[in-house]
């Protein structure tokens, strides 16, 4: 055990934490870590229990139970929420046959919950599956100095080791991580998850930024993904969740056309789908989309080459090549992912 990275900056007790993990997994047995998106459609929640051996699919996991009225998800008497696991990652951190499991919430009567969007974006990929929806999302995020609250930008030593955890576990887990960068406003980073097909981009957007929140508080620092964190000291760039998407016709030669075509759509259904681009009906948004900072402004719709300055933009290289994709730029950092690609495949190919 080595105490040599133990500093100020670590007072969780990592040392202890290792010597922990040290204690060998059992040999056949599996602890399965549940983890769900409570009532404010932003935060997440987990608990684990032993199974007596890793199940073979995902459907041979029980459905388990949780009591929603302390996540917001339920009042009063009947309080029982369900948990359905529905995408199955290895636990980067337990290794072995361990493993962690992305939930749906059920209300009673298999009723799925207000903050379950991921039913209704299944729906939507399962009526669209023939068109192969690629996405690639870009989640912003801002580190906070937990003995400084209200500081800003944890230090960038531990900023780079929670970036370099994080990307190592999303890669243990089994996550489609594509890369990370550093961004402009102090403290603020990226990673980008994709290329995945339909509703895996939820599943796995999801599932990283739990990674996320539990590597940072190991390190004994917050992770924030609101769009324009009121803590940002002088006047900086918000947080967004560029969003970045294909169908089989926009990858093939002259996919331009049908990438263009997508845009006019998108432009006709902007105000609806601003309301579902943050948890909070668009009004997050308003704080981050000023049309200034690299971004467009909430109320209008433009889209355009290589700019970063329109509300989708078609990148350079895509304009040379004739085919591929387009990124969606309004999506706030703290969108669900399930929302957002369900409202993009609906404006582009159901209306
Ligand atoms: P930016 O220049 O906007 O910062 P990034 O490199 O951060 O771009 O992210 C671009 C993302 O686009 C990548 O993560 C990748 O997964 C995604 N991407 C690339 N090609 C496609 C495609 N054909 N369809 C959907 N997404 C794509
Ligand atoms: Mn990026
Ligand atoms: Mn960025
Ligand atoms: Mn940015
Ligand atoms: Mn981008």
């Amino acid at each position: 055990m080595s105490t040599a990275n133990f500093n100020v900056h670590l007072p969780l007790g990592t040392p202890t934490v290792d010597q922990f993990l040290g204690i060998q997994p059992h040999p056949t047995k599996c602890q399965a870590t549940y983890v769900w998106i409570d009532g404010t459609g932003e935060n997440l929640r987990c608990k684990t229990r032993t199974l007596d051996k890793k199940p073979s699919q995902i459907e041979e996991y029980p459905l388990w139970n949780y009591d929603g009225s302390s996540t917001g998800q339920a009042v009063g008497q009947d309080s029982d929420r369900y948990l359905k696991a529905v995408a199955e990652f290895r636990d980067p951190f337990l290794g072995g046959q361990n493993t962690l499991v992305m939930c749906e919430t059920y209300e009673h009567a298999m009723k799925p919950t207000a903050t379950n969007h991921r039913a209704k974006c299944k729906e939507v990929m399962d009526r669209i599956a023939s068109h192969k929806p690629f996405f690639g999302m870009e989640q912003e995020y801002l580190l906070l100095d937990r003995p400084y609250y209200c500081g800003v930008g944890a230090n960038k030593v531990v900023g780079r080791e929670i970036v370099e955890t994080h990307y190592r576990a999303c890669l243990a887990a089994g996550i489609e991580i594509a890369g990370t960068n550093a961004e402009v406003t102090p403290g603020q980073w990226e990673f980008q998850i994709g290329i995945c097909e339909g509703i895996a981009m939820g599943d796995q957007l999801w599932m990283a930024r739990f990674l996320l929140h539990r590597v940072a508080e190991q390190f004994g620092v917050i992770v924030s993904i609101d769009p324009k964190p009121h803590v940002t000291i002088g006047d900086w760039n918000g947080a967004g969740c560029h969003t970045n998407y294909s169908t089989a016709t926009m990858r093939k030669d002259e996919g331009i056309k049908e990438i263009m075509a997508a845009c006019e759509k998108l432009a006709k259904t902007h105000k609806e789908d601003m309301k579902l681009y943050d948890p909070n009906g668009g009004l997050d948004n308003l704080r981050r989309l000023t049309g200034r900072h690299e971004t467009s402004s909430a109320d209008k719709f433009t889209w355009g080459v290589a700019n970063r300055g329109c509300s989708v933009r078609i990148p350079r290289q895509v304009d040379a090549d004739g085919k591929g994709y387009l990124e969606d730029r309004r999506p706030s950092s703290n969108c669900d992912p399930y929302v957002v690609t369900a409202s993009i495949c609906r404006s582009t190919l159901l209306t």
